[in-house]
């Protein structure tokens, strides 16, 4: 079944045609690596990977995409306010974004490009864009001259009827009433202390929305298959970014436009000022699991407005449990990996299990086939634990028949299901400084070198790992 997607563009579901067979290129509008990233921005992270998983789910070869935005207003207030270079400042809050989509269970991009590390490229299409008319210099910076753009709000619907000759915006970001011609390149000024480079276009940054124009065409294409981001990104960002490319190149610059919707938090727009501002560190301070806030992300269709409350967060821990029983009971039927779990009763299998595990397979990709419909996809699953659990205890081959089903689902949900009820740990599932030291252990034992390998037993039992040795190497739990 081919993959249909909400075009932001045409405003209508479209069936998913890549450009090449078999392959999808893709480019999501990543951080701005200024602050700690908020639940919402969280959204459109997870959003991206169901997209991601769900492609190769399908069969699909993903290029990802995603910058990292390192260089723009925000990032220049905030570094001066803190009184440090803006590159620490950025490093900073990398770090913590990897570690953020690291817990959240997201896959790693295939490349997460930094607009720093890209002036070269954005410099040449804003000269391509001199050359052809549609840049011209202000007395601050380079400016956009969005009039001579025939399709300048083809994306957002932005009217240019009320538009004033000549009115530009240097700031990075303003709303949908203010479309008016905006910076491709900002001339140094006092403000931008430290944050400048000299280029042919005079010594400057770049605008924000340049810096998506360069990172995007410059590993995917002048013309690829998938842009998202949130519905805030919309106007003004991705009008100027297909503004700035499409002018540039004279192609078509993206195929299929996909938004997410906001986040609410207890029905209102997240604020700091409002109070109801939570940054998934906030969330997992509170005790709630990455899990669990991953469920949520998903269990809402991604073009609804998602309402996150604490009730709703609780609701979702206690359903991820409720999953997690159903895997482990599976797994007792199976006759147990888990350790203490009894062996399998001999039971004849039900050919109606059969049965049921093809109707969620079929319900669970026709709903995310038809734009994502994570809600039904996540039903589909649900509808089966549902049936098995009435026709429970199972066989064990039915049993195993069904945690397939269910592992296989969970490829693209990615709540770590098959991790469910297992104590024992291979040395490969250890984070690399246990792993190396487990291994270092094992290399010791052979070579007969018993103080030493206990040495390292005791230094990672006080990390809090016990290992154990077996006929097929060592083996490794939490205490
Ligand atoms: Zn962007």
């Amino acid at each position: 079944m081919p993959i249909k997607f909400y075009s932001t563009m045409t405003r209508k579901k479209e069936v998913f045609r890549p450009i090449k067979e078999g392959q999808v290129g893709m480019y999501n509008c990543g951080p701005t690596v200024y602050d700690y990233a908020h639940i919402g921005n969280f959204r459109s992270y997870v959003f991206a990977d169901l997209l991601r998983r769900y492609f190769e789910w399908k069969g699909f070869k993903v290029k990802q995409v995603m910058n990292l935005t390192d260089v723009d207003d925000k990032i220049i207030k905030k570094s001066a306010k803190e009184g440090i270079p803006s590159s620490k400042l950025t490093e900073r809050y990398e770090k913590a974004f990897f570690e953020d989509i690291k817990s959240l269970n997201i896959t790693p991009a295939t490349l997460y490009p930094r607009a720093t590390e890209h002036i070269k490229e954005m410099v040449s299409i804003v000269q391509a864009l001199e050359r052809k008319g549609y840049a011209y210099k202000g007395e601050d910076g380079i400016y956009y001259k969005i009039s001579k753009f025939k399709g300048y709000g083809k994306l957002s619907g932005t009217d240019l009827k009320g538009l004033k000759a000549g009115a530009r915006v240097r700031q990075d970001e303003y709303d949908k009433t203010a479309a008016s011609d905006f910076a491709l390149w900002k001339f140094w000024n006092r403000e931008d202390g430290n944050v400048f480079w000299e280029t042919e276009l005079g010594k400057g940054r770049p605008g924000w929305h340049i810096e998506c124009s360069a990172m995007s065409m410059k590993y995917l294409g002048e013309t690829f298959d998938i842009h998202t981001g949130g519905v805030d990104l919309i106007f003004p960002h991705h009008e100027n970014e297909i503004a700035q490319s499409e002018a540039a190149t004279g192609k078509r610059f993206v195929r299929y436009w996909i938004h997410n919707e906001h986040l609410l938090v207890d029905g209102q727009k997240m604020a700091k000022s409002a109070g109801n501002f939570f940054t998934l560190r906030d969330l997992l301070k509170k005790g709630y699991s990455p899990k669990a806030i991953r469920f949520l992300l998903l269990s809402a269709h991604y073009r609804t407005k998602l309402n996150f409350t604490m009730d709703a967060i609780k609701s979702a821990e206690a359903t991820v449990k409720g999953v997690e029983n159903f895997v482990a009971e599976m797994q007792a039927d199976k006759g147990g990996t888990a350790e203490g779990q009894p062996k399998a009763v001999k039971r004849e299998s039900n050919p109606q299990i059969q049965k049921v595990i093809e109707k969620a397979r079929r319900d669970f990709e026709k709903a995310l086939d038809d734009d994502l419909n994570t809600p039904l996809a996540l039903k589909a699953i649900f509808d089966m634990m549902k049936e098995v659990n009435r026709m429970a205890p199972v066989s064990e081959k039915d049993a195993k028949l069904v945690l397939d089903a269910v592992f296989d689902a969970d490829k693209v949900l990615a709540l770590e299901l098959s991790e469910t009820g297992k104590v024992w740990h291979s040395p490969e599932e250890a984070e690399k400084e246990v792993r190396e030291l487990i291994l270092k252990r094992d290399s010791l034992r052979s070579e007969k070198k018993w103080k030493e390998a206990d040495s390292i037993r005791e230094s990672l039992k006080k990390k809090g790992i016990i290992v154990e040795d077996t006929a097929q190497g060592p083996r490794w739990k939490r205490l």
